[in-house]
Parts: structure tokens; sequence; C-alpha cells
């Protein structure tokens, strides 16, 4: 993995794809994003890089399983912005609620997001107004998984305006519905480090076993056959129109997610480095 042209991500770009000791905790190396996951008055022990005037804004858009979370790290690691995913919000929410610790908010999303169904825009905007230090940090960020909807999208753009600063780029991956449903129901991810793997295109050595932290691998809820469904007809009729949304604003970069994670990365470089060129 390359390291970004701009300011490192280095403690991510070192050691991601290395961290093979047992017992070692993986995520503690990266930017461990505490003040996203947890909200409240947490801060991150291990933030981002913050390099004055050069933090890089993402949004990332394309449907479940088209490979956002998995190019939302290679970003990360070369761009140095800290990934932020709602979805990772929602799914910690289960844990939290375990040790009483969620607050009203995920416990009300628990259900929808259970169901494969959109949380309602008024408890997932509350979330990130919660969460609003993370769109000032100087390390920058890569929104994954919101905005979901146009209500979403503005709340977002007057959120971002009132902070005074603004979206580097919206970057769209595209890849046809019915190899997404394939991706989906063969996903299978680390309970430990939340790396991502497949069946039968990415398996790890060892079966139902992590690569880099060696903890156990399990398949998301939503990732069964009626939750896929529910949550295609969901992102064809809100997300689609969101393109439309941020192509008006000259923020829309489409890239094909066919491919090796490597190459749909490389796609993605070329097309950021020659918009930052021309900016
Ligand atoms: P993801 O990991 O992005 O696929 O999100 C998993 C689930 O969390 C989704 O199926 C929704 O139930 C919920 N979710 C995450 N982000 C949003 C959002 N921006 N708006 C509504 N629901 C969301």
């Amino acid at each position: 993995m390359e390291n970004g042209p701009h300011r490192a991500g280095r403690v991510f770009a070192e050691t991601q794809g290395k961290c093979v000791e047992p017992g070692k905790d993986y995520m503690e190396q990266q930017n461990d994003r505490a003040s996203w996951i947890t909200g409240g008055r947490v801060r991150c022990r291990v933030p981002p890089p913050s390099v004055p005037g050069v933090p890089f804004r993402f949004v990332l858009l394309g449907a479940p399983g088209v490979g956002k979370g998995t190019q939302a790290e290679r970003i990360a690691a070369y761009y140095g912005s800290c990934h932020l995913s709602t979805g990772d919000v929602f799914r910690s929410a289960k844990q939290l609620s375990e040790d009483g610790r969620a607050s009203p908010n995920l416990l009300k999303a628990l259900d929808y997001m259970r169901r494969g169904e959109l949380v309602p825009d008024g408890i997932v905007l509350e979330l990130v107004r919660e969460r609003a230090g993370c769109m000032v940090c100087g390390g920058g960020f890569i929104l994954d998984g919101f905005p979901r909807t146009v209500a979403q999208a503005e709340a977002l753009s007057a959120l971002l305006e009132e902070k005074g600063v603004s979206l580097t780029a919206v970057l769209n991956y595209e890849l046809p519905i019915e190899r997404l449903v394939t991706r989906l129901s063969g996903r299978r991810v680390c309970s430990g480090c939340r790396a991502a793997f497949h069946i039968t295109t990415h398996p790890p050595r060892v079966d139902g076993v992590c690569d880099h932290c060696g903890e156990a691998l399990y398949q998301r809820e939503d990732d069964s056959p009626e939750s896929i469904r529910v949550r295609m007809e969901q992102y064809e009729a809100n997300t689609g129109p969101l393109k439309a949304y941020y192509s008006r604003r000259n923020l829309l970069v489409t890239i094909e997610a066919e491919g090796t994670p490597e190459e749909i990365f490389q796609r993605t470089r070329v097309k950021l480095d020659s918009l930052l060129t021309l900016r």
C-alpha cells in the first residue's frame, strides 16, 4: 500500500495488513474513531494526523456490497482522512446497549437496522450532529453510508456550512445489482478488528477466523437474503437521487467498482488526483 502524497495517514498505512500478532489490538494502531463511534464527550486516543490546510473531506456513495468500506480504508491510508461509517455506529449500539451505555437514539435505530430498513432521517441526523466535532477534525473525514437521502445531504450541507468547512469530493461507486447480491451474501466480517472477507473471492486463511487479529468472523444480520432485498430496494428509491444532488454541485466522481479492491482504489486515486490537481 502506498502512502499518500499529501500527508501520512501513516499510522494506518504502516500497520495495515501486518497486524498479525495474536492478542495485539489492531484497531488501536489506527485512528481509533472513538469520537465518532461512541459520540458524546469521548475523544479519540489516536486521532488522525492533523496538517493545517490539507484535510480531505469525502462522501462515499454506492449500493450495499459495492465495497465502500474497503475503499474507505484504502482512501484513509492514502489521504489520511478518518473513516466515519454511520453503519458502524449503529452496529456498535448493540454492544453499547448490552453494557447500558447506548443513547436512546441508538436503541431506536437498532430495530430498523436489523430489518435492513433505513433508520429515519431524524434519528440519523441527531446522531451525526452529536458527532459534529468529527466534521471539523484536522484529519478530515470519509463519510461512508451517510448521507443516504437528499434530506440527509441537505442537512449535511447546512452542518458543514455552519462549521465553515466544505466537501472535497463525493465518490460514487457503481456495480450491477446481481454482482452486489453475490458480494453481500458471501461477506463475513471480523468481530474483533472489523476486517471484511468473502467466502469465495477473499476467504480467510483459516475458515471462520480473521487473518489479521485471530478473532471469529460472522455474517452481518442485515446480510440475510431478505434484508439484502429490502436494502437494495431502499437504496434505489432513496439514494439514487443523491447522485443528481451532488452532480449539480460539481462534486460527483463516479468510479466503476468492478475488479479487485486494489484495482478499484487505483481507479479512485487517478480520478481524485487529477481532480485535486485541477483545483
Ligand atoms: P451500512 O453499514 O452503511 O450498510 O448500514 C447498515 C444499516 O445501518 C443500514 O441498513 C441502515 O439500517 C442503517 N444506516 C446506516 N447509515 C444510515 C443512514 N445514513 N440513514 C439511514 N439508515 C442508515
